[in-house]
């Protein structure tokens, strides 16, 4: 349960600091991987973006030790890599506004999230109205959300919560073609190459965060 492990009462209540050692300063995390699972999608973007801060979020005990062991494991043998790249675990469903400060974020990502297929527990799910708000709250203007899954009912769940709110607006299909992280929500991650694997079909949401929306 939630009282096994640490909830900062404030994002200044969190070390970052020990979390990105080769970091000085104060520094901020930009990009968060929500139920980043073992860490797959943490390690593909942490080369793609070595000057960008990058945090996993994971409920999962044992998972998120095996990815810190994963990352402790990387930067060694890598040096000068994999260093800002690290996991907290957390209740992200609950928590969120402890770690970021308002408009701190410029990416987030919901990789093949837990469908919670019964209607009653769909207030479970990551993405919802109410979370919406949270999430734009410490997401910057013009910072870019993304979600994918192989549930394709979760799909439609996930892009029409992102369609209705009025903060947050669909990215167009070119920018999608030509953004880089596009094609990692389905190969980086352990359960997007399962998917794969299984030749599964995978749908996508990817909004950005907006002052409002002009319909
Ligand atoms: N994103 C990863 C991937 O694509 O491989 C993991 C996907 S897995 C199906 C969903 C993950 O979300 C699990 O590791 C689970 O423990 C985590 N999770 C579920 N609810 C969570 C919550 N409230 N806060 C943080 N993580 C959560």
């Amino acid at each position: 349960s939630d009282s096994h492990f640490p909830v900062p009462i404030c994002p200044s209540d969190v070390d970052f600091a020990s979390h990105y050692p080769q970091f000085s300063g104060n520094p901020m995390v930009r990009f968060a991987d929500v139920g980043c699972g073992f860490g797959g999608l943490l390690v593909a973007l942490s080369p793609l973006f070595p000057d960008t801060l990058i945090i996993g979020m994971e409920l999962r005990d044992k998972v998120t030790e095996y990815v810190k062991d994963r990352i402790h494991g990387l930067r060694p043998t890598n040096p000068g890599h994999y260093n800002n790249i690290s996991v907290v675990r957390t209740n992200s469903m609950k928590y969120i506004p402890n770690y970021f400060h308002k408009a701190q974020l410029s990416k987030m990502f919901f990789l093949f999230p837990d469908p919670h297929f019964k209607e009653k527990n769909h207030r479970r799910r990551v993405i919802s109205p109410h979370l919406l708000d949270e999430y734009a709250y410490v997401m910057q203007l013009g910072g870019i959300l993304y979600t994918v899954t192989d549930v394709d009912e979760l799909g439609d769940w996930m892009k029409s919560c992102l369609q209705n709110h009025p903060l947050f607006e669909p990215v167009g299909e070119d920018e999608i073609t030509t953004d880089p992280v596009v094609k990692l929500l389905t190969s980086a991650t352990e359960e997007g190459q399962k998917v794969a694997r299984n030749g599964g079909q995978t749908f996508m949401a990817i909004y950005r965060r907006v002052a409002s929306k002009e319909d």
